[in-house]
C-alpha cells in the first residue's frame, strides 16, 4: 500500500458520512489496511487515514475523514467538511432507516461542503443479503434523481470497497485535470 518515499502529486480529502454503525470505519479499514475487526469499537475523535494509489500515472493521496460518533444530525462539524472533494454516504442495505436518513446526509453535506464535491452513495453488508431490506432499484433510482455514483459493498467481504474508492477518485482527478 504505497511507498512512504514517494512524491505526491495529489491530495484529496474524502469524507465518510452516514448514520452510526453502517460500517463506515470498517469501509476506511478495508481500504486504508485491508483489514476489517468483527467487534469494531466506536470510533474517538475525528480520524482520517491515507492511502496512495496510482490514477493515470500520477501518485494520489487519498486522505479519507472518518465521523467521530458524531453521527447525529447536525453533529457533525463544518471543519470535518471543509477541503473536502469527495464524500461517501452510506447506509446499511439491512437498516431501512439509515437509508432513510441519507436525505438528510445530503442536505447537510450539500449546505457545507463545496457544491461541486463528488458524491457516491453506498449500501453497505451487501454480504447479509438474507437481511436485505433496502432494494437495490430504491437506492439506485434515488441516486440518479439525485445525480450520486451508487454500489453496494461489503466491508467484511472486500467486495466493491476498492471500486467505490476508485470511482470517487477518478472522477475527482478527472475533474481536476
Ligand atoms: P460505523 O459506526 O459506521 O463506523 O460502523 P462500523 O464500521 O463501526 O461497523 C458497525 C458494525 O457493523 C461492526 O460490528 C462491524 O463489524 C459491522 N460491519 C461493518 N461493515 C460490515 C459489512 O460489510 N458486513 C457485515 N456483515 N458487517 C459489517
Ligand atoms: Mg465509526
Amino acid at each position: 500500500y504505497g511507498d512512504p518515499n514517494q512524491k505526491i502529486d495529489y491530495v484529496f480529502k474524502v469524507v465518510l458520512i452516514g448514520d452510526s454503525a453502517v460500517g463506515k470505519s470498517q469501509i476506511l479499514a478495508r481500504f486504508a489496511r485491508n483489514e476489517f475487526s468483527l467487534d469494531s469499537k466506536a470510533t474517538i475523535g475525528v480520524e482520517f487515514q491515507t492511502r496512495t494509489l496510482v490514477i493515470e500515472h500520477k501518485s494520489v493521496k487519498a486522505q479519507i475523514w472518518d465521523t467521530a460518533g458524531q453521527e447525529r444530525y447536525r453533529a457533525v462539524t463544518s471543519a470535518y467538511y471543509r477541503g473536502a472533494v469527495g464524500a461517501m454516504l452510506v447506509y446499511d442495505i439491512t437498516k431501512r432507516q439509515t437509508f432513510d436518513h441519507i436525505p438528510r446526509w445530503l442536505e447537510e453535506l450539500r449546505g457545507h461542503a463545496d457544491k461541486n464535491i463528488v458524491i457516491i452513495l453506498i449500501g453497505n453488508k451487501s454480504d447479509l443479503e438474507n437481511q436485505r431490506a433496502v432494494p437495490t432499484e430504491d437506492a439506485k433510482e434515488f441516486a440518479e434523481k439525485e445525480g450520486l455514483f451508487f454500489l453496494e459493498t461489503s466491508a467484511l467481504e472486500a467486495t466493491n470497497v476498492e471500486t467505490a474508492f476508485l470511482t470517487i477518485l477518478t472522477e475527482i482527478f478527472n475533474i481536476v485535470n
